[in-house]
């Protein structure tokens, strides 16, 4: 087996399989190493309509629209009955007003055959076990049958989602500055949808103040369903992932009647203190895209959006690396990464406070407030142009203040 590779990717979700896609349109060799065979379950089922330009420019849009995933062109939120949908057709930022909603084990695997298919060396059940960085990098990995393998390789990227490969090598974890929460969620069958546009939106509840249900419905009638919580509110419920959810989601007025009906059809799943981040994204011979960075939140679907901005910045700069320029780095990845992450992080901090839900709510009567606010939403958080992205935190709490004291949000700009 050929063993020497101009880059090595470590993981094939969506981070990897882009930046291969990616590093081949400019010809280099590319290895990509996944410890699991495709297709695989993995959370993260809705997307934002942002990752369509990265999509597109990795050449694997075309590929994904064949699969027929159902349309997402906005997210309902959902309050002790009241309710309020983003559009993403009414947007402050110039871009894509839909995107869909995909089954994870399908979708990976299309942008897995898609490296494939332009000519990446991928390896399925290949788990990377030991690598050295520096001038002549080494990836060392265990391939099915068991046997140690071991590729040499000009760059390593690493892909590996919660599998952190490089920050726990490097020791280059960095504690998250987000409170711990925990999420049980699984599919089912059964979900009572609503008519026309509406049947393709994500829901968010908001639960006693404390807790959110995601709503994320699918092309072949399943459904994905999951709840966000603190571990101490989730410990005030069933352990058994089904019974706690059917539990929350019998408090939760609007989606109790939705899901009436609701056939578990996997074995719930739960996890926690997912929130991480790193102390560097880069060094001599290696970097890290998506999950292997930063992950947040799951409240405002950012995660394959970074996931794949990550993947086509860090591509630009592999490819200056490969080409024996020097890219720079912190200019063209860290930064632009920084600020998306910075805006969502915002966003997440705001929603936890419960200031967001009160600003989504009333900015019913603020088209323009709302307009800007979509754009995060639909994941354009590097349009400096909105000053939501901008000045996210200022903004923010200006609005608050403004509530606080009893006015209403202005009606323009
Ligand atoms: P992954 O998709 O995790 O892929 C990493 C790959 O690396 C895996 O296939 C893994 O098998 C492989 N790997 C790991 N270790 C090794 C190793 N040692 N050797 C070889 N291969 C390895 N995001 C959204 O955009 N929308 C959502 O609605 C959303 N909901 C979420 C809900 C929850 C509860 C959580 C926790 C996250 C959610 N996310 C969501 C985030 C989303 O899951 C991630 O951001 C996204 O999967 C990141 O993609 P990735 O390619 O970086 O990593």
């Amino acid at each position: 087996m050929k063993d020497v590779f101009d880059a090595t990717i470590i993981g094939a979700g969506p981070a990897g399989s882009t930046t291969a896609a990616l590093l081949r349109q400019n010809g280099w060799s590319v290895r990509v190493l996944e410890r699991t065979r495709f297709p695989r379950f993995v959370i993260g089922e809705s997307l934002l309509p942002r990752c369509m330009d990265t999509l597109e420019a990795a050449g694997t849009l075309a590929a994904v629209e064949r699969k027929g995933y159902i349309v997402k062109r906005g997210a309902t939120f959902l309050q002790d009955g009241e309710r309020c949908t983003y559009d993403f057709s009414e947007q402050f930022t110039r871009g894509w007003s839909w995107t869909w909603q995909v089954p994870r084990a399908s979708f990976d695997d299309v942008l897995a055959s898609e490296a494939r298919r332009v000519g990446a060396d991928l390896q399925f059940e290949a788990e990377v076990t030991a690598v050295d960085v520096g001038d002549e990098p080494v990836v060392v990995w265990r391939d099915a049958n068991g046997r140690e393998q071991r590729t040499r390789t000009s760059f390593v990227v690493d892909a590996s989602g919660y599998g952190r490969v490089l920050p726990r090598l490097l020791a280059l974890d960095a504690p998250s500055r987000l409170q711990e929460r925990a999420a049980v969620f699984t599919h089912v069958d059964g979900d009572r949808r609503p008519a026309g546009d509406e049947a393709g939106r994500i829901w968010v509840v908001i639960h006693e103040d404390a807790a959110w249900i995601w709503v994320i419905p699918f092309h072949d009638g399943r459904t994905s369903i999951g709840v966000v919580a603190t571990p101490d509110f989730l410990a005030r419920y069933p352990s058994d992932g089904e019974q706690c959810l059917r539990a929350v989601i019998d408090g939760a007025p609007g989606v109790r009647e939705r899901l009436a009906d609701m056939q578990v059809v996997m074995p719930p799943k739960r996890i926690q203190g997912y929130s991480c981040r790193v102390t560097q994204m880069h060094g001599p011979g290696y970097c890290m895209v998506g999950n292997a960075t930063e992950f947040l939140d799951p409240v405002f679907s950012s995660g394959v959006t970074l996931a794949l901005e990550s993947a086509r910045l860090a591509a630009g700069c592999v490819d200056a690396e490969l080409r024996g320029d020097r890219p720079d780095w912190a200019r063209d990845f860290e930064a632009p990464m920084k600020l998306g992450t910075d805006v969502f992080r915002t966003f997440v901090e705001a929603w936890y406070r419960g200031d967001l839900p009160r600003i989504f709510f009333n900015a019913e009567k603020a088209p323009n407030i709302k307009r800007m606010i979509c754009s995060v939403l639909a994941g354009y958080v590097w349009d400096e142009e909105n000053p939501f992205v901008a000045q996210h935190d200022r903004k923010i709490r200006q609005l608050i203040r403004l509530l606080d004291s009893g006015a209403s949000l202005p009606e323009s700009r």
